[in-house]
């Protein structure tokens, strides 16, 4: 035993994962191959890439590949590769924990549901493909040495609360994983995954592309000395003709890559042809991985140049908001060469990233047009994603409105497009009309919506943050302007009825004129007007925007993001047919009570804000007002 030999505790995520996925029953465990496969894949593209500017990491000898070592009569499997692999702070840092930011309060919330059990679609978002191990294994042990370092580090573990580390020595630069495997399985029927013909069949189902050899002893026959069989094809699956690759290679190829343990819901493959020449492997996944929203988000696609493997996460292929996107591109044209500084500038990289860009759009609107089942679930899962395009790429926004879908007021869709709202538009109606705020639910009841339903008008309810951003730069669809129903003044129907209307209010806003003043001066630290509405049937009053002025929401993300707002007063509008305003202009009359009129102003406010989902200033105080007209009524 070495001097420096600790027993260290898994971090808690770590060690709940880990639970979750011994004690979670898998119909199919061959899986935890192919992810100790992708691993060792990986570690090997990563000592090649650091080999570029470090060639003494990689002696021209060398022969990059994967070995696996199976012992039937001790039971036990081993996965190694020379690959990159990892120092002894690595070791701790990257098995023994998970350091993705918000998976703590991701297993707080899975553990409120009531089976704490990891669905194993959901278990690919952790980063934990190692863990698999412990599914078919009551022991693993790990031995790594990293590029560059002559010590290697020693790991063990049978995955209940710790793991034992040290240093030791090893040859070869690389990561040797032994599993001890479990003799209950062999009880449940499940595969022996100390039989070679078993491991065969699982290398050539799962990592057949690998594009490092995978090898193992063939069958040793008498009196000959065990020879080394090549399992893999390692041949490059978007180089192959089209109708020669199965749906189901393409799939495990995917989960290769992706680290995912779901199905792709969509598979796109191109081939460019031209100036620039390239091809793309591109998958979306089946479900969003719980960092999309995260800075430190795992994101990009694969670059290869001619064939060779350039890096792993190339962010400078794709936009922002098709982060979501995963695959392959493989270039013609660029330079072996090309370093990572390099490539947000690269004319070319801009130039493919155009033509992916526009070919993952492409694909989606066939999607929706020919599937919208399949449609509308991509859209559950990347839809706020895809939608922050709307304000970064202007180039494709005309494509990205098109794919839109939103809640709306038409009852017989839960989500629409535009493009379907448009085709239902009343003959009188000029816009598309849509309402932004907190929640659908206080949306689909807010006050804003009450003429606009009298008249038949849909209106979309949009309650993703991310559309109080979209909404301020995308102004009209298909020559309909795109209009917000909580903002300026509202005026609905003909042209003709809309004058007539016009012409009312003002005579009854002549009418109610020193009403309106009083009550504007009572709350003048809230709102900025107060007027008569075109927007209210049955409502007594509201809150809207002043045309131009920034929405309450936006504010509030803008303060979110540290920026410093002024706090834009709103304008409250009173419904000219509603009782309540007689009986006010009543009392004002009167003159006697002042102060009346002062609570009555302030629970009209009140009254607007909870309409929309907000609460009062001071909500103590609307309490009491609500009761103290109780009991003087
Ligand atoms: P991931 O989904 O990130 O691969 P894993 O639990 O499988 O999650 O592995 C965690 C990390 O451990 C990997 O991202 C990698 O940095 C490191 N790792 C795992 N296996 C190997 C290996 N064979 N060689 C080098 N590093 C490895």
């Amino acid at each position: 035993m070495s001097q420096d030999k600790e027993i260290r505790v898994f971090q808690a995520e770590a060690q709940q994962v880990l639970d979750l996925m011994v004690h979670s029953i898998y119909s199919n465990k061959d899986i935890f191959l192919r992810e100790l496969i992708s691993n060792a894949s990986d570690a090997l593209d990563r000592r090649r890439f650091e080999a570029v500017s470090k060639p003494e990491w990689l002696d021209a000898g060398t022969e990059l590949h994967i070995f696996i070592d199976v012992n039937q009569d001790a039971r036990t499997l081993t996965v190694r590769d020379n690959g990159i692999g990892m120092s002894r702070e690595e070791v701790i840092n990257l098995i023994g924990t998970i350091a993705k930011s918000g998976t703590q309060e991701y297993l707080k919330r899975l553990r409120q549901t009531k089976d704490a059990v990891l669905p194993p679609e959901l278990i690919g978002q952790f980063g934990v493909g190692f863990y698999s191990a412990f599914m078919v294994a009551d022991n693993v042990t790990l031995v790594t040495r990293r590029a560059g370092e002559t010590a290697a580090t020693r790991w063990e573990s049978s995955g209940e609360g710790t793991y034992a580390v040290e240093t030791v020595d090893k040859d070869e630069v690389g990561t040797d994983i032994t599993l001890h495997l479990k003799s209950t399985d062999l009880e449940d029927g499940l595969h022996d995954y100390a039989d070679p013909h078993t491991i065969r069949r699982i290398v050539k189902t799962y990592s057949d592309f690998v594009a490092y050899p995978i090898r193992m002893h063939a069958e040793k026959k008498e009196g000959q000395e065990p020879e080394l069989d090549t399992l893999n094809s390692m041949k490059a699956i978007w180089l192959r003709p089209k109708d020669e690759v199965s749906q189901d290679e393409y799939k495990e190829f995917y989960k290769h890559i992706a680290h995912d343990w779901n199905e792709p819901i969509e598979i796109i493959r191109a081939r460019i042809e031209g100036t620039l020449e390239y091809q793309m492997l591109l998958f979306v996944p089946s479900k969003a991985p719980f960092d999309l929203f995260f800075r430190d988000g795992h994101r990009g696609i694969h670059l290869y140049v001619k064939r060779v493997f350039i890096m792993d996460d190339c962010k400078a292929l794709l936009p922002e908001y098709l982060r979501f996107v995963r695959g392959v591109v493989d270039s013609e044209d660029l330079s072996l060469n090309i370093s990572r500084e390099m490539l947000q500038q690269d004319r070319q990289i801009q130039r493919m990233r155009k033509g992916i860009t526009s070919k993952i759009l492409d694909t989606l609107t066939q999607v929706r047009a020919n599937d919208p089942g399949k449609y509308q679930k991509f859209w559950e899962q990347f839809g706020r994603v895809l939608k922050e395009g709307l304000y970064q790429d202007r180039e494709h926004r005309e494509a990205l409105l098109d794919l839109l879908l939103c809640a709306s007021t038409f009852a017989d869709a839960p989500l629409t497009s535009l493009e379907d709202y448009v085709s239902r538009m009343k003959s009188d109606q000029d816009a598309i009309y849509y309402i932004t705020g907190e929640s659908q639910s206080a949306l689909e009841n807010s006050p804003h919506i009450e003429a606009f339903r009298d008249k038949g008008y849909e209106v979309l309810l949009l309650s993703d943050p991310v559309d109080e951003i979209w909404v301020q730069s995308a102004s009209e669809y298909k020559g309909k302007s795109l209009k917000s129903i909580g903002r300026g003044a509202v005026e609905l129907g003909s042209e003709d009825e809309r004058k007539a209307a016009e012409e009312t209010r003002k005579e009854t806003e002549q009418s109610y004129g020193a009403l309106l003043d009083a009550l504007k001066e009572a709350l003048k630290d809230h709102v900025k007007d107060v007027r008569l509405s075109g927007r209210l049937t049955t409502s007594a009053a509201c809150l809207v925007t002043g045309e131009g002025d920034l929405s309450p929401q936006l504010e509030q993300i803008l303060r979110a993001a540290n920026q410093s707002v002024p706090g834009t007063k709103r304008i409250l509008e009173l419904n000219p047919g509603h009782p309540v305003l007689p009986k006010l202009r009543a009392l004002h009359e009167q003159e006697t009570d002042a102060d009346r009129l002062a609570d009555y102003a302030e629970l009209l406010y009140g009254q607007a804000l909870l309409a929309e989902g907000a609460i009062p200033p001071n909500p103590s105080r609307f309490a009491k007002l609500v009761a103290d007209m109780m009991v003087n009524v």
